[in-house]
């Protein structure tokens, strides 16, 4: 892989990646739709597809986590992608085991709250591995999707510090028609819990609303009030954290404003599902 990129640069090609888990939804697509835009027609547009043991913690479903490749080769051929980049373990972990490895990427301030105080080892893995795949694919830009964003916020802090020459963009959430925010992990939701899935993103909606229209910023209380009145009426939900954010600092504001970001995570039975906006 990291031949054919030199041969690429070598050639004046601009490269860009879309890091992904695979079992390819639309969000993926609009991904790489977006690497296309960046790179233009003669550009090289590459997809990894990784299912990356050391961003899951030790009871995650990393074993159950949907393995689609021929499929999601299928549609990233049908959207236009260059390469796939579709590594095994043993070719990312020496003897394919994340324990035998010991250079790993730590992220310290942005990744510690909210997704990373809920999954205390996920940054650690993300950053390390999203390393490795800037390393081994050279890429110009990666282009990743809002809808994770606080991961986007620690890669793009990696990329600063540590001086990976490559641009970070960022696309938009793309959502099912009732909102429920595109994720591999929706395809677990048994046919109850997916009535109840949009929740998240009705939560957010009625509070985005709630600081639009409010004169002066809205304490969270108001806001967790709100979120609980859907969670009352919605009983498979099960909330883990919402919070309200500094869209570049990240850091909690007790009062939500217009621009602020406010996250959430739930569970849904088993699975787990996160979902933001600007408020
Ligand atoms: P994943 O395969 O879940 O690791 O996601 C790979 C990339 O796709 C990440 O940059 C995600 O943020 C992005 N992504 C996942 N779901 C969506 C979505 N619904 N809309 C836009 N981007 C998404």
């Amino acid at each position: 892989m990291q031949e054919r990129a030199k041969g690429w640069h070598r050639s004046g090609l601009s490269v860009c990646l879309v890091p992904t888990m695979g079992a390819l939804h639309d969000g993926h697509l609009s991904l790489i739709a977006k690497a296309r835009s960046v790179v233009g027609p003669d550009g090289v547009v590459i997809v990894s597809i990784y299912v990356n043991p050391t961003q899951f913690g030790p009871h995650e479903d990393f074993n159950a986590y949907p393995r689609t490749l021929d499929s999601d080769c299928e549609r990233c051929r049908e959207a236009g992608t260059d390469v796939v980049f579709a590594p095994v373990d043993a070719e990312m972990y020496p003897d394919g085991r994340a324990g035998s490895f010991s250079c790993f990427v730590v992220e310290k301030k942005l990744s510690q709250s909210m997704e990373g105080a809920s999954r205390p080892t996920h940054f650690e893995g993300v950053t390390t591995v999203v390393a490795k795949l800037f390393h081994i694919c050279l890429p110009d830009s990666s282009v990743f999707g809002a809808k994770d964003f606080q991961q986007v916020a620690v890669i793009r802090r990696m990329v600063q510090d540590l001086n990976f020459p490559l641009e970070i963009v960022v696309a938009p959430t793309h959502r099912e028609s009732d909102g429920l925010a595109m994720s591999s992990r929706n395809q677990y939701l048994g046919s109850k819990e997916r009535v109840e899935a949009p929740t998240l993103f009705r939560i957010l909606s009625a509070c985005r609303h709630k600081v639009q229209e409010s004169l002066k910023p809205v304490p969270m209380p108001e806001l967790r009030q709100i979120c609980d009145s859907y969670i009352t009426q919605n009983p498979l939900v099960r909330l883990d954290y919402l919070e309200c954010f500094h869209p570049d600092s990240l850091i909690p504001q007790d009062c939500a404003k217009p621009g602020d970001r406010l996250a959430i995570a739930a569970y849904l039975g088993s699975t787990r599902l996160i979902d933001n906006c600007e408020l």
